[in-house]
């Protein structure tokens, strides 16, 4: 707020008053234009990077000191209208690469850069002095006292110079908190304020990992060759799943601490488990910090300090961690680069795995792709020269990768409303019988994926979303897997008022879960999908289920599929090979292809031979039929080719924007205001307006335009040009999204 202080304090340095050296540029953590101007009062100094507090209309906001523009821009702001910055904050600043990666980030997704900004602030409160509180030492003159043994206990103990908090004093000197309080009410201990800060102790880089393969020795050392040497650099390293790829960066990361860098891991957030984190920590004797949605608010404001004060060495996390005010960052590596969840498709639309690139690009050092199934993009980059590719060929001790099997569903239908078909049947039940672990995979949660009436045919279908609501039978609901909207079972037709007419319709989790109960009685079963595995206690207690055998058969949806080893796991049953493809967007196949095959990486393991079953009724797909074969690089060859027919990515560019609202009309008239201002010119197409299939979403009305290049095509240029053209009512809003992965 502005004061009559700051009034008083303008008023006696007229020489300053309007000076163009005290403005500075600050960027707000808001949907604004860009960075404002401010004055810096003359007291006062402030760096680009440094946190501020400056007054907003009539609030005040935390915002970051931005660099000068290169060129002078002439200011708008007359000197007379600035207001003055309020306050410096205490607090590490922004680091420039930071700042770099926001305006980049900004440019390629258009969107405004302080909504990029905020995902680097996501913790304001970390920006405040950290927490105190009070702790003991020794007076320097401590008065004469009564001594007991208990007070001379805690005497002793105080006089090892640590301040400590009464309590941990009381119990590290072994007596009641009452003793301590005795001693600080005589003056013999004296409070002081400490600050609260979190620690972690630094990985170990000397340890020694295990001893390599030759594969696995020759990728490592190209890899701390570059993490040593620092330098940009992309290096995908290419592995089934248990090929050691995890050994291979693990040196890398030892090769960067080294060299006294931080580092960064991005993990899909599911693979981000307890069994990665044990290995992390076998390997430099310190866990890492971590960065995902389970932390509490004191842990994430702790991480973020520790990670801007250099204390922080390697942290792993899920995709936002790319925007953690690292200072001294010298390695990236994301596993399952290939995993769409690195794509945030909610407020700032962009790609973590690209942007981590681009961080890499602008810090100078280098970043590492992992993967068995790497994306059609990065291989494409591969083949082009700008990545490098080291492969390790074979599983870890020479394990044998699964053989695949399809079973054709035609010709060996299961029971009528049933969904085991009879070979998968007789796998599952030699399987368990050797005293073996099975994994039965239906990537749809809930009991039945549509409920409908019998006598008249309503479908249940979400208020809010063009979708069906999911039956769960244990909290006897049906949801709304896009919105979240619930209601109880209902036993009539909302329609036609019938009373026990509704009826399941395909199958869930749930539901093949009461299947494999009656075929198999005696397995010890256990359901594994984000409803029943929330949070990393219940998916730890689940990887000791499974490690001491108490559960033998898993019934799971892509939950599963991602980072587990469970070395008695030799049968997987893939109950629908052809779900994923239903959809048939640009990258279904490719989806497909990854899915299952991280599915089929969980069999068989440390010399038991694993078996995949994949039910298919179309098991001429290509996808499949690639599967079966191990045939990877076929398939991606042929993938690449069509896509490269028809202009696709990565072979052609695609932008969609997205139209939405709460009224249909506007929307569709906005759409089509759109579709009448494309750009014209060789190279770009525009498709569209067309309702999406999900043309109602959370209450929105929804259309989708989709801006197709050819890759030599600036498509922000063409999306600038094209937007900046086109009134948007008040009540509409439209998200751009450059490179699309999700067509719903
Ligand atoms: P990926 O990351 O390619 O899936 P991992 O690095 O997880 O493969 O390795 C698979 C298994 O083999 C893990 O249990 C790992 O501990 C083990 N392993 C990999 N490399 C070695 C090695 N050089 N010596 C001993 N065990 C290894
Ligand atoms: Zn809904």
């Amino acid at each position: 707020m502005a004061t009559s202080d700051d009034t008083a304090r303008r008023a006696s340095h007229p020489a300053l008053f309007g000076s163009e050296e005290r403005r500075v540029k600050v960027l707000l953590p808001l949907p604004l234009g860009g960075a404002y101007d401010y004055r810096l009062p003359p007291d006062m100094t402030a760096r680009p990077g440094q946190f501020v507090r400056v007054p907003l209309s009539n609030r005040e906001m935390v915002g970051v000191v931005w660099d000068p523009p290169e060129e002078e821009d002439a200011s708008t702001v007359p000197a007379s209208k600035l207001r003055d910055v309020e306050a410096v904050l205490n607090a590490p600043p922004l680091p420039a690469e930071n700042r770099r990666l926001v305006e980049w980030i900004a440019a390629y997704v258009l969107s405004p850069p302080g909504a990029v900004l905020r995902m680097a602030m996501s913790v304001p409160s970390a920006l405040d002095p950290p927490p105190t509180r009070t702790a003991y030492v020794l007076s320097d003159t401590p008065p004469e006292v009564r001594t007991t043994p208990a007070r001379a206990r805690v005497i002793e103990r105080a006089r090892e110079g640590m301040a400590l908090p009464a309590a941990d004093l009381a119990r590290e000197a072994g007596v009641t908190p009452g003793v301590v309080r005795g001693l600080a009410d005589a003056g013999v201990l004296v409070p002081v304020q400490v600050r609260e800060r979190a620690d972690w102790p630094d990985p170990d880089s000397e340890r020694a990992g295990p001893a390599l393969s030759e594969a696995q020795r020759a990728a490592a050392d190209s890899v701390v060759a570059k993490a040593r040497a620092g330098g940009f650099s992309v290096t995908l390293i290419d592995g089934v799943t248990g090929s050691g790829k995890t050994e291979v960066y693990f040196e890398a990361i030892a090769a960067a601490l080294r060299a006294g860098r931080q580092v960064l891991v991005l993990l899909p957030e599911i693979a981000l488990g307890a069994q990665w984190l044990e290995r992390f920590t076998k390997r430099f004797g310190v866990a890492p910090a971590e960065w995902h949605s389970d932390l509490t608010a004191a842990q994430r404001r702790a991480t973020w300090r520790g990670v801007a004060e250099g204390r922080v060495r390697v942290l792993v996390g899920a995709r936002s961690g790319l925007h953690l005010p690292f200072p001294d960052l010298g390695l990236i590596v994301i596993d399952e680069e290939h995993d769409q969840s690195f794509k945030q498709e909610d407020g700032v639309i962009y790609h973590a795995r690209d942007m981590a690139v681009v961080r890499a690009h602008i810090g100078d050092f280098p970043i590492l792709l992992a993967s068995a199934t790497p994306s059609l993009e990065t291989v494409t980059n591969c083949e082009s020269g700008r990545y490098a590719r080291l492969v390790l060929p074979e599983r870890h001790g020479g394990a044998d990768l699964p053989t695949i099997e399809m079973v054709d569903l035609r010709r060996h239908p299961p029971p009528r409303q049933s969904w085991i078909a009879p070979p998968l049947r007789e796998a599952l039940e030699q399987c368990l019988a050797r005293g073996e672990q099975a994994l039965l995979f239906l990537n749809r949660r809930g009991y039945a994926p549509l409920t409908l009436c019998r006598a008249c045919g309503h479908r249940l279908e979400c208020p809010n979303c063009n979708a069906w609501l999911v039956e769960h039978r244990f909290s006897r609901r049906l949801e709304c897997h896009h919105c979240g909207h619930w209601i109880p079972m209902p036993e009539e037709c909302p329609e036609c008022g019938a009373a026990d007419q509704m009826a399941a319709c395909g199958p869930g989790v749930e539901r093949l879960a009461e299947e494999a109960a009656a075929l198999l009685p005696d397995a010890r079963m256990e359901l594994a999908t984000s409803d029943t595995l929330m949070g990393p206690l219940a998916a730890a207690a689940f990887v000791d289920r499974m490690a001491t055998g108490e559960t033998n058969l898993v019934i799971g949806t892509q939950i599963v599929a991602k980072g587990y080893h469970f070395p008695l796991l030799t049968l997987v049953g893939v109950v629908d090979a052809d779900l994923g493809l239903e959809g048939g967007d640009l990258r279904a196949s490719e989806r497909t292809f990854q899915l299952l095959s991280q599915v089929a990486g969980r069999a068989g393991r440390a010399g038991h031979k694993g078996r995949v079953l994949l039910q298919t009724a179309n098991p001429d797909a290509r996808v499949l039929s690639a599967i079966a074969a191990g045939d990877r690089d076929g398939f991606l060859a042929a993938e690449a080719e069509a896509r490269k027919a028809g202009g696709w990515p990565p072979f052609g560019r695609l932008a969609a924007l997205i139209v939405s609202g709460p009224e249909e009309r506007p929307v569709e008239e906005t759409a089509r205001a759109l579709a009448r201002a494309a750009p014209v010119a060789d190279g770009v197409r525009v498709l569209g307006p067309a309702p999406p299939p999900l043309a109602l979403l959370r209450g929105r009305f929804r259309r989708r335009l989709l801006l197709k290049a050819d890759r030599a095509i600036s498509v922000q240029k063409a999306l600038r040009d094209w937007i900046g053209h086109v009134k948007v009512p008040n009540q509409v809003r439209l998200h751009v999204d450059v490179d699309p992965y999700n067509f719903m």
